[in-house]
């Protein structure tokens, strides 16, 4: 599990029906990726446990247990991938994107300095 060869690739369609099918552990050795990836992609894609269906996370309602009116369960939508709270880039680093991380670094460093 140390070394994970596939660490800085791409995911592919093909990697990512592995990742719906087996559990996490058995996925990141068939991948060649760290469990702790393999896990983010699954919440990612929004994915309940290993089945192989592609069936999104659900939770069960309150209301249908309250009032017994709806349907039972309702689908969780994948989280929103984080953005840089300055820019609209990806966010990387503490809420920042590399390029924003980096130049708020700078700019410390010199007030420091
Ligand atoms: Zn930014």
């Amino acid at each position: 599990m140390a070394e994970a060869p596939n660490k800085w690739q791409r995911w592919t369609d093909t990697e990512d029906s592995v990742v719906d099918l087996f559990p996490a552990r058995e996925a990141a050795e068939l991948l060649g990726r760290t469990y702790q990836a393999v896990r983010s992609r699954r919440d990612q894609k929004g994915l309940g446990p290993a089945h192989g269906n592609q069936k999104p996370k659900k939770r069960l309602r309150r209301e249908y247990f309250q009032t017994g009116e709806g349907p039972r369960e309702e689908v969780v939508p994948p989280p929103k991938r984080p953005k840089c709270r300055l820019c609209r880039r990806k966010a990387r680093a503490k809420g920042f994107c590399l390029k924003c991380y980096a130049r708020l670094r700078y700019r410390a460093k010199r007030a420091d300095g």
